[in-house]
């Protein structure tokens, strides 16, 4: 008896043991349980205005998020700047029982500027589903019974409550098509990363696994200006926000749809450059040939800071770069070859470098003219001598380079054009005593690359965490071409920072029509589930 006992008493254990780990859901489980709910707080958060400069929309959109968390237990706190009235970040912190270490998930909650006037597929702030991208003939979603009204905000006003905007209709999970696009400010840039994180947490919490690191979660109202504040919020919290590592949830994913792990930003600096001609607008018939062109001045000075192939001429512009370490020769080499498409689709005869790839080309310092103004064309073209010639100068930098220092090295340049260089408009004196004059101001806000190396710990767990979840191999980048703050987080804490993206590549971030591919969403899900739960070996 006592050994069938015992047989049945282990049948029964291995049953449970069976009937737990079957009921157990899978992150993806959760999600298809839950596509409407989590759909319903993503669009509700996109129909609250997010543009920082707007204070009493921006602050609307850190409460939801407050909201949002303490419906989680997450214990959401608002952190302010020591400046007054600016938008607030949001933290809030998953404890992992006995852990001593910790990581910050970062996301923002504002977006970028918005023209309404531009937004032809649906106004910003009214998120609204298409069958696929616009451009790709996608058309607004009919949604089950609606007929042929069908917004995908029901603003009817029994549906209206305090606060909410907008009640979603979605057709059943199950009926809800992963190639639909979203449509808003932020949807992707980068809302998404907000609700990518939280349902992260609801799905773990689903299954009952616990992270190995103290989980914070920081969400910042400020980026798309330039984090002015993110550096004071840092100090006055450092106890809060002190951690091993920064992970970011921002930005695209690879052109081939791969998934991606970026370990660096580049810096930028832009520079304003004004040459002078005559102090007022000259007929071209009675003084051309005599009255020298600022434009004219102005091109052939910048035409000397680059050579054919593209390579800055200015001396010392690529001094100090560090170079690329093994981990990250590799993982250029392994990226997808995507530049021949990449060419075909931008309609591009010829790329600058000599051959090397794009990725090679933004481990370099660059130069680019954002644009020029000298008179008027089109329409507007008179047959004047223009009075001035003015183009704004956009320098990326790359880890080693320092932003001041680049802008003396492009002064000593101009200098060396025989320029006098100055950094207001010239006095009647200057103008009597130089031939040529140049104002030069580096613009405010201008900032350093920022580069973790690929082979810390922690690196190398967050990029075991994202390709577990991915059968093609992920897509590994020292840097990204763009520019974040990021060096702000680590010059205030002793931590690195890494960018995990989940968006689709052409989401017209920070454009009109900006849009999220639902799929996008549901894969950073999984993405940032299983970032939640690495074991570095720290
Ligand atoms: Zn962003």
């Amino acid at each position: 008896m006592i050994p069938i006992l015992k047989f049945i008493q282990a049948l029964a254990i291995v049953g449970t043991c069976v009937i737990v780990g079957f009921a157990q859901p899978s992150i993806r489980d959760y999600r298809r349980a839950h596509e409407r709910q989590i759909l319903d707080e993503f669009t509700r958060f996109l129909a609250i205005p997010n543009v920082a400069s707007d204070r009493e929309n921006i602050r609307r959109n850190a409460q939801f998020i407050v909201e949002m968390m303490e419906r989680r237990g997450l214990n959401p706190q608002l952190l302010e700047a020591k400046t007054r009235d600016v938008p607030p970040a949001v933290f809030g912190e998953w404890k992992a029982p006995g852990a001593t270490h910790a990581i910050v998930l970062y996301a923002h909650y504002d977006g970028q500027p918005v023209d309404p006037k531009q937004w032809t597929a649906s106004p910003p702030f009214q998120p609204t589903w298409r069958s696929a991208a616009m451009e790709a003939g996608g058309t607004i979603v009919k949604l089950p019974g609606d007929g042929e009204f069908n917004p995908t905000l029901d603003r009817s006003p029994s549906n209206r409550k305090p606060g909410v905007e907008a009640i979603v209709t979605l057709p059943p999970a199950g009926e809800i098509n992963p190639e639909w696009r979203l449509y808003a400010r932020s949807a992707a840039d980068d809302k998404a990363g907000v609700i990518a994180i939280l349902t992260a947490f609801d799905a773990l919490r689903a299954q009952g696994t616990s992270p190995l690191l103290n989980i914070k979660f920081l969400f910042e109202g400020e980026e798309e200006a330039g984090s002015p504040h993110l550096g004071e919020i840092i100090d006055l919290h450092k106890d809060l926000l002190e951690s091993d590592a920064w992970i970011i949830c921002d930005g695209p994913v690879h052109q081939s749809g791969r998934k991606e792990v970026v370990f660096g930003v580049r810096g930028d600096q832009n520079v304003d450059v004004t040459v002078y001609g005559a102090r007022r607008p000259l007929h071209s018939g009675h003084y051309g040939n005599w009255a020298p062109n600022p434009a004219m001045l102005l091109a052939r000075l910048l035409a000397t800071m680059k050579d054919d192939s593209g390579r800055v001429t200015i001396a010392g512009w690529y001094d100090g770069v560090e170079p690329l370490g093994e981990a990250e020769r590799g993982a250029i080499a392994e990226a997808p070859a995507y530049d021949d498409e990449l060419r075909s689709q931008l309609g591009l005869g010829r790329t600058e470098g000599n051959g090397k790839s794009l990725l090679e080309l933004i481990n370099q310092p660059s130069l680019n003219i954002n644009g020029i103004s000298s008179g008027d064309v089109g329409a507007l073209a008179r047959n004047v001598i223009p009075t001035t010639a003015t183009a704004v100068l956009d320098l990326r930098l790359v880890k080693g380079n320092d932003h001041q220092r680049q802008v003396e090295r492009l002064i000593d340049h101009i200098r060396r054009q025989g320029f006098f260089v100055i950094d207001h408009d010239p006095t009647d004196a200057e103008r009597k005593e130089h031939a040529l004059i140049v104002k030069v101001i580096a613009r405010s806000g201008g900032y350093n690359a920022e580069r973790t190396r690929m082979d810390l710990p922690i690196s190398i767990a967050v990029i075991a965490a994202v390709q577990s979840t991915s059968k093609a191999p992920i897509v590994k980048l020292p840097t990204s071409g763009g520019s974040l703050p990021l060096a702000i987080i680590t010059d205030h804490l002793h931590t690195v920072t890494m960018t995990v993206p989940i968006a689709n590549y052409d989401n017209n971030q920070h454009a009109e029509n900006e849009n999220l591919r639902l799929q996008n969403l549901w894969d950073g899900i999984e993405t940032w589930a299983a970032v939640m739960t690495i074991k570095p070996k720290i």
